[in-house]
């Protein structure tokens, strides 16, 4: 029987790459899967996608995703820049950055900090599992204070909270999922590739080799356990008409840039993602009560982008002529004028 193809013409396969090479049963694998998913029934084109990444095993990942789109893999920490780069050439594609905690808020955290505050438009996931795995089991700064690593050492330091970090610094999109839960990180997905800006999404992804141990708490069965949804979350993309059924009073419709509709349906607590000081007391509550709080964090619609604060044209780059680039006389005259 032929494959089922969604509206690009395209199968799931073709959304998919080469074999993982990475340890059988880690959280980034599931991202994998989820990102392959999430794109398939998005119908997106893969060649409007750039996948970038920077060292790690988290940034191995893209190696096993999206195969027809483009990529670049650099340097450690990098990648935040060679992305807003790629984005500031080409308004029209969409950048697909995927890290890891050691890779993004060790050794790149003032790239990560000037991302976020210039709300650069950019899906950003960070496989989240408080080691450096593909060098042995280092703590990263993620890792928790108190917890042991696989060699029983115990690390002394403060965690960063990096969806905490990503409200203050003025990032427009912030959420949390966990790998093990496939069904709202594909929804988280999602609405991250259709929001304007900078959208990041923190996935706790268990390093099952080095920070699974049972004390540990970025271990599966930690998350599992301490794991609270903010919301119950429906994704409807733009093409398709709003079908969810909830009571008025019930549910939060935010739309996204695309059109695309996010559906957050309340939990227990009534909480407002648009609601900048109550997303940091609830990551604050959250930590002093050692959960770990998972779903859209912080909202903000129509915020500046970089390209927006720059003034610059939808156009590419590269489909500008000499005689575009080339002001006449009296353009240069008058930015000569301007500059005495
Ligand atoms: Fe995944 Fe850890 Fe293995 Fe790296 S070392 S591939 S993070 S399980």
């Amino acid at each position: 029987m032929a494959e089922a193809t969604n509206r690009a013409g395209l199968t799931k396969k073709d959304y998919m790459g080469p074999p993982s090479t990475l340890c059988k049963g880690c959280g980034h694998d599931s991202i994998t899967a989820g990102i392959v998913q999430a794109c398939y029934e998005m119908n997106i084109n893969p060649h409007e996608i750039v996948k970038t990444s920077g060292i790690g095993c988290s940034s191995k990942s893209p190696t096993y995703f999206l195969s027809l789109s483009h990529g670049f893999n650099g340097v450690h920490g990098r990648a935040p820049s060679y992305s807003t780069g790629i984005k500031l050439a080409n308004q029209t594609l969409k950048i697909l950055l995927v890290s890891g905690d050691g890779d993004s808020v060790n050794i790149g955290i003032g790239q990560y900090i000037h991302t976020l505050r210039r709300n650069a438009d950019m899906l950003y996931i960070i496989e989240n599992n408080g080691t450096y795995g593909l060098t042995k089991g280092q703590f990263s700064a993620t890792a928790d204070q108190g917890s042991p690593n696989h060699y029983g050492e115990i690390n002394p330091f403060q965690p960063i909270d990096l969806p905490q970090m990503a409200v203050e610094l003025g990032a427009s999109f912030v959420a949390r999922s966990f790998s093990g839960d496939r069904k709202q990180m594909i929804t988280l997905i999602k609405a991250g590739l259709s929001h304007k800006g900078c959208a990041v999404l923190d996935i706790f992804s268990p390093c099952v080799t080095f920070m699974n141990h049972d004390t540990s708490p970025k271990s599966y069965a930690y998350v599992k356990e301490h794991d609270i949804p903010l919301q119950e979350l429906g994704f409807v993309p733009s093409f398709e008409e709003i079908t969810v059924d909830y009571k008025e009073g019930e549910a939060k419709e935010v739309t996204l840039h695309d059109g695309s509709r996010l559906i957050l349906k309340k939990l227990a607590e009534d909480y407002d993602p648009t609601d900048r000081s109550a997303a940091l007391a609830m990551l604050e509550k959250g930590i002093r009560e050692k959960n770990v709080m998972t779903g859209l964090i912080y909202y903000k619609k129509d915020a500046p982008t970089l390209g927006d604060t720059l003034k610059l044209p939808e156009t590419p780059l590269r489909d500008f002529n000499e005689r575009d680039l080339r002001p006449s006389c009296e353009d240069f005259q008058e930015f000569l004028t301007e500059l005495k």
